[in-house]
């Protein structure tokens, strides 16, 4: 006798396990071709306008950017914002068609790409470049060295904060005057201080946040597009919790958020999975970098990397675990009674009140008697340098990370002792 076919709402057959003829949910006409939502199987037409559909949701849904304004895309390359610069593309030149009059129209759009090869060893500057060029629009490229460069507020940045060794491995932060320093060897001295993956991996992303929001603010375009996907939400949601930024995680992971006058930052895509935009990629033949490759005994070393293995691997089982995550962590919010009046003066996001007292309070300097918990906190909070009440529990962390060498002076960019400045001289009126 012959097997009924199964009528579950699975796209394999329970009974034959071969793939079922389903059609697609949205024309109801085409066969299916992917199905990775597991309960919304498409056809390759509905899965790109789809996909251009949920993009110009999002877009219609941002609240503090004006109609007309001009957009930089962050492109860092990978299958996430290569695929989400075509999107964006598309939609623009949509824009210019006046039969669609729900779209909203930008003035322009460009994209920025920050060069990290001085830290990763990695130069794409030249796939970059092949990448945009079809798109004929500009392409803004700075280097990661240039965060020593920028000026973030109207000050000048005649200062800049040394980090430097003191007797005891002690490390002292000293403002000093910027005597031209070399960008290049100053970066790579400092990443070269820090011995820990996730520290670097750390800094680097809060280094190149701020540089594309000055690339942005400095090219006069006000609204910064970012390619984050659902997938890569999810993911922070958790590195940046177990980092100690989970305090500042809603304008983190928010759909629009702004760290620098002027530039409001948005996530587009971040109701897309990453497997959604490789497939994008795929049905376009549109050729992204391929993810950094590390050895398997450095994955251990990331927060990063253990963070997406996690939560991959859960999505693997349970495909709802991308959209449970972050539909969570957008009902989040922040409380400003519990916030400093400052914003962390190297990262630029919010500083939870008394950070400082609370990182001294779950520190110790010395293991006395491993069996006495009653730990005098005191003396540490006596040796946390005023510096840190300007940043936030992440930066602080990240600045007991980096370790000069003896009689080494380490240079942190000088828009960081710009606004130590700024905030110690508001403080003191
Ligand atoms: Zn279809
Ligand atoms: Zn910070």
């Amino acid at each position: 006798m012959e097997k009924n076919n199964c009528h579950c709402s699975n796209s394999i057959d329970c009974h034959t396990g071969k793939k079922k003829k389903i059609n697609c949910l949205k024309c109801k006409t085409e066969p299916y071709e992917i199905n990775i939502r597991e309960n919304y199987p498409l056809c390759k037409k509905c899965f790109l306008s789809f996909m251009q559909h949920k993009f110009r949701t999002n877009v219609g849904q941002t609240k503090k950017v004006k109609k007309g304004a001009n957009v930089l895309i962050a492109l860092s390359g990978g299958n996430c914002s290569r695929a989400l610069l075509d999107i964006f593309y598309q939609y623009h030149k949509g824009a210019e068609n006046p039969k669609s009059g729900k779209i909203q129209r930008f003035n322009e759009i460009a994209v920025a790409y920050v060069d990290d090869s001085i830290i990763t060893g990695q130069n794409n500057v030249e796939e970059i470049k092949k990448i945009v060029s079809p798109y004929n629009i500009p392409l803004i490229i700075n280097s990661i060295e240039d965060i020593f460069s920028i000026s973030l507020d109207e000050n000048n940045y005649s200062n800049i904060m040394n980090i430097v060794n003191k007797e005891g491995n002690n490390k002292e932060f000293t403002l000093a005057s910027n005597n031209n320093i070399d960008n290049k060897v100053a970066i790579k001295e400092l990443f070269d201080s820090i011995p820990l993956i996730a520290d670097k991996e750390s800094l680097l992303n809060n280094m190149r946040l701020v540089l594309l929001n000055f690339m942005a603010k400095n090219s006069k375009y006000p609204v910064l597009c970012l390619g984050d996907s659902s997938t890569k939400t999810a993911i922070d949601v958790i590195s940046y919790t177990c980092k100690g930024r989970g305090s500042s995680l809603p304008l983190d992971t928010g759909n629009e958020s702004e760290i620098v006058d002027g530039v409001i930052m948005i996530k587009p895509g971040k109701t897309l999975l990453k497997q959604e935009f490789i497939q994008y990629n795929k049905y376009l033949e549109l050729t992204a970098l391929p993810d950094i490759e590390m050895s398997a005994s450095d994955i251990l070393k990331s927060i990063d990397s253990i963070s997406a293995g996690f939560i991959n691997d859960l999505q693997k089982n349970f495909p709802s675990t991308v959209t449970a995550v972050v539909s969570t962590v957008n009902k989040l919010t922040m409380d400003k009674n519990n916030y400093s009046q400052y914003h962390c003066s190297l990262c630029l996001y919010p500083i939870r009140k008394d950070s400082e007292k609370w990182y001294a309070s779950k520190s110790i300097t010395e293991i006395k008697d491993i069996n006495n918990f009653d730990y005098d906190h005191t003396e540490v909070y006596k040796q946390i340098p005023q510096f840190y009440q300007y940043l936030c529990f992440n930066c602080q962390i990240l600045m007991d990370s980096i370790k000069p060498q003896d009689n080494q002076t380490l240079h942190l960019p000088s828009y960081v002792a710009c606004r130590f400045n700024k905030y110690k001289s508001d403080s003191s009126q």
